[in-house]
């Protein structure tokens, strides 16, 4: 009778090390951050059919490029792009109303359609929590609509699966800036060269690389064109804790 051959070689070692050494696929990442709209949840068919509501409101319709323009950006730009597409000029006081009726709207949507998971996204983030792994939300959407999502996420999960939560209005820039992830960072304790961001936009793809992080990206809306640092896929579907730490140290 054969003996029962051993994992000889097979490297087991912890994903989530805290060390400070050089990271390696054995170690895994320190941290892995989550955008939320586009890669976490399929959220971005509602912020379209917002902007599209508000941009016949206005008397115009908005071009699929303008929109595919605003995947990923602050409110602010979004409303920008919007109204230049649209050829109308809005004052600041009214530029502020418009992003309201937005914010109420996606509510509104989220409300009574519900919040779907991404292809995958559940999957990931439940393996990433079971790990211990240093896990953080970062998104440019507003606290009070993130946290809908966030309750949403955590009553799936059965808890809060994220140690840290940005969202951008509480960062002193947004996305493509690498103020949010560095601040998740900060927060969170580790090294920047030790996180992995999953993102799904430009901005927020931009944003990860700024902050030193190697950045998985899953387009949805937009072409992710090719980074250093930059590990694409069509989907989170089958990607696990493994990908996670391959990604770490492709860049
Ligand atoms: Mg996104």
């Amino acid at each position: 009778m054969a003996a029962v051959p051993r994992l000889g070689g097979v490297s087991v070692a912890p994903v989530g090390g805290r060390g400070t050494a050089t990271p390696s696929v054995g170690d895994g990442p320190q941290a892995v951050l989550f955008d939320m709209d586009g890669t976490l949840v399929e959220t971005e068919e509602y912020w379209g059919e917002a902007m599209f509501g508000l941009a016949a409101s206005l008397g115009g319709r908005m071009s699929p490029e303008a929109r595919a323009a605003t995947v990923g950006t602050s409110m602010r730009r979004a409303m920008e792009v919007l109204h230049a597409d649209l050829g109308v000029v809005r004052t600041e006081t009214q530029l502020q109303a418009d992003a309201g009726w937005i914010e109420d709207r996606v509510a509104e949507l989220m409300a009574g359609s519900g919040i779907p998971w991404r292809p995958g996204a559940r999957e990931l983030l439940a393996a990433v929590r079971d790990a211990g792994t240093a896990t953080a939300l970062v998104t440019t959407t507003p606290r009070r609509l993130a946290a809908l999502v966030l309750a949403s996420i955590a009553a799936d999960l059965g808890a809060d699966p994220f140690h840290v939560t940005v969202c951008g209005d509480e960062v002193p820039a947004r996305k493509p800036d690498p103020a949010p992830y560095l601040q998740a960072a900060a927060s969170l304790g580790v090294d920047p060269a030790g996180c992995v961001v999953v993102e799904d936009s430009l901005v927020g793809v931009t944003a990860g690389l700024a902050a030193g992080m190697a950045v998985l990206g899953v387009p949805a809306l937009q072409t992710l064109p090719p980074a250093p640092g930059l590990t694409l896929r069509e989907t989170l579907a089958g990607i696990g804790l493994a990908d996670l730490a391959e990604v770490l140290v492709a860049r």
